[in-house]
C-alpha cells in the first residue's frame, strides 16, 4: 500500500520563523500576518498532523478534492479557505463548507455565493482576486474593474468583503517580487479612500512570501514550504 510521507513539523516551524523575521524587518507586528497552509494534493491525515502541530487554517484549490477532506476533518473546526478558480456550478459547496473565498472575480460568482451561504453560518469572508499581469493565470478581475465589483459585493448581506488577493508571475529576484504586491496594496488603499473598509491582503506563496510581507500581506498562502513538494 502506498502511504504518504509523515508530516514533519520542521517545515512549519521554519515558515513561521521566516514570517516573523520578515514582519519584523518591515517594522510590522508578526501577529498580523496569518498563515494559511495550502493543502492541495495533501491527504486528510497530513492535514490533521499539521493541525495538531498548530496550523488551523488551510487553503484548497479544487472543490472536488476538498469536500471529502473537509468531511473527514469536520470535528477539528478548521477554517477552510477556497483559493482556486471558482466555477459557477461549484459555488454551493464553497458557500456551505468554506469560511473564506480568495478568488471572487466576477459578479455572477459573488451573487451565487451570497444566495447560497446558509443563514445559520457567519457571512462568507470574501477577497477579490485581481489580475495584475494580463499574461498570467485564468482568474482575476482587471484592476480598473475592481471598484465596481467591490461596490456590488458590499451590498450582499451574506458576504463580507475583506480585501484583495493576487497570484503574480513568479520571479526569482526579490525586488521584482515586491512590485505586484506593492500595486495590490496601493489598490486596496485606493478602495479604502473611496469608502471601503478593507483589512486583508492575501499575497505571497512559498517562494515569495517574504516580499509580500514587506509590502503589507496579512495572509500568506504557503504549501510547498510546509508540506514539501507536491507529487
Ligand atoms: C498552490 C497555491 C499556493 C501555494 O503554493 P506553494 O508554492 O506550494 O506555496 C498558494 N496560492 C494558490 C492560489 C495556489 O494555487
Amino acid at each position: 500500500m502506498l502511504t504518504a510521507p509523515q508530516f514533519s513539523p520542521a517545515g512549519l516551524v521554519a515558515v513561521r520563523t521566516r514570517i516573523a523575521d520578515a514582519a519584523r524587518r518591515a517594522g510590522r507586528d508578526p501577529a498580523v500576518v496569518r498563515l494559511v497552509g495550502v493543502s492541495k494534493q495533501q491527504p486528510a491525515e497530513r492535514v490533521r498532523a499539521a493541525y495538531e502541530a498548530g496550523l488551523t487554517e488551510f487553503g484548497e484549490n479544487y472543490v472536488q478534492e476538498a469536500m471529502p477532506k473537509i468531511a473527514a476533518l469536520r470535528e477539528l473546526g478548521i477554517d477552510w479557505h477556497f483559493i482556486g478558480h471558482l466555477q459557477a456550478n461549484k459555488t454551493r459547496e464553497v458557500a456551505t463548507r468554506f469560511a473564506w473565498v480568495h478568488s471572487v472575480d466576477r459578479l455572477r460568482i459573488a451573487a451565487r455565493l451570497n444566495e447560497q451561504r446558509p443563514h445559520r453560518a457567519a457571512p462568507l469572508q470574501v477577497l477579490i482576486e485581481v489580475r495584475l499581469d494580463a499574461a498570467t493565470g485564468k482568474g482575476g478581475v482587471e484592476p480598473e474593474a475592481v471598484a465596481e465589483l467591490a461596490a456590488a459585493i458590499a451590498q450582499m448581506p451574506r458576504l463580507r468583503l475583506r480585501g484583495l488577493m493576487c497570484i503574480p508571475e513568479p520571479s526569482a529576484d526579490a525586488d521584482s517580487q515586491r512590485l505586484p504586491y506593492r500595486r495590490l496594496r496601493a489598490l486596496l488603499e485606493e478602495l479604502n479612500r473611496g469608502g471601503c473598509a478593507l483589512d486583508t491582503l492575501s499575497m505571497g506563496m512559498s517562494d515569495d512570501f517574504e516580499a509580500a510581507i514587506a509590502e503589507g500581506a496579512t495572509i500568506v498562502r504557503v504549501g510547498t514550504a510546509i508540506f514539501g513538494a507536491r507529487t
